[in-house]
């Protein structure tokens, strides 16, 4: 009789956004199994944990051992506390205590941006770095830390470093952050300014793509506006490698790249400036739901 092989341990990451909840079986390796999507209802918080819970439900079996949680919030230090969500009602909920208790596994949770930079840094474009930062360029700007070999569990909203100041009015009610400046968002409104309402980032990348000189020249000061604040990251963290991804990010590619690189380089200090690299993500949509599993791996290992 043969024995029957032991299972390697899955985990369940969840993806959390403001229109889906992306729910996968998630290997060591980061490889998705099995993905379960529901539409994130809106209105009460206790839809949106039944929602939650259903999510888990759809995927649950013997091999599951923890369950990790990428979720748009801000999240108390130490605790993993939800303190405040963005684009979902929920306020001061302990979504991890809540988890342990209701499916009796290891559970832990992330920002979502922070859970991506998990993803690109142990399975995409950061497998080799010690120190990286990633932003992720998509309706906002998001963003994540590795520091010294480990995720930087803090507030990282890398969207809301001030570029410009005084400059436009943020989602957050500042002016001149990243996030207005070089998102998609960013992208749609230079669109609409250079060619009227019918149009947006997507208009603008095909056209700079077609050679097209404002469209390039947009992208160009959005590719600034992103190689100021990387360089302002590079002379805090000095880091080897910057990551960028997001939607928009991997649409533009170097067309924002190239100039956010020299950009970076003129207001790094030396010789940071050198050793900085500046590359796409590698694991495109995938990464928040990759980065989601690798929490639940960093619960099960008690990394957290
Ligand atoms: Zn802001």
């Amino acid at each position: 009789m043969v024995a029957p092989a032991v299972q390697p341990p899955v985990v369940i990451g969840l993806d959390v956004g403001g229109t889906k909840i992306l729910s996968g079986l998630v290997d060591r390796e980061g490889s998705i199994l099995a993905e379960h999507e529901v539409p994130s209802p809106d209105g009460s918080e206790e839809g949106v944990l039944a929602a939650l819970d259903e999510a888990v439900e759809a995927l649950l079996d013997d091999r599951v051992a923890a369950i990790g949680y990428g979720i748009p919030a801000n999240l108390e230090r130490g605790t993993g506390r939800i303190l405040r969500a963005m684009n979902l009602p929920l306020d001061d909920v302990d979504l991890v205590a809540r988890s342990r208790e209701r499916f009796g596994l290891p559970s832990g949770i992330e920002n979502d941006a922070s859970a991506a930079t998990l993803a690109e840094w142990r399975r995409g474009a950061g497998r080799t770095a010690q120190n990286l930062v990633m932003l992720t360029l998509g309706t906002g700007v998001g963003g994540g830390i590795v520091l010294d070999g480990r995720l930087f569990r803090g507030w990282a909203e890398l969207g809301h470093l001030v570029v410009q100041q005084g400059g436009s009015l943020c989602t957050c009610g500042g002016r001149g952050h990243l996030e207005v400046l070089a998102s998609g968002t960013a992208g749609d409104r230079m669109a609409r300014d250079l060619w009227g309402m019918d149009v947006d980032a997507h208009t603008l990348v095909d056209r700079a793509q077609a050679g097209d000189d404002d469209a390039r020249g947009a992208l160009a000061r959005i590719g600034r506006s992103l190689g100021a604040a990387i360089a302002s990251l590079v002379n805090v963290f000095d880091p080897e490698l910057v990551v960028v991804g997001g939607g928009f990010g991997a649409a533009a590619g170097d067309l924002v790249l190239e100039p956010a690189r020299e950009a970076a380089r003129a207001d790094a200090i030396f010789p940071a400036n050198r050793g900085v690299r500046i590359v796409p993500a590698e694991l495109g949509s995938e990464a928040g739901l990759v980065g989601a599993g690798l929490v639940g791996f960093e619960a099960l290992d008690g990394v957290r």
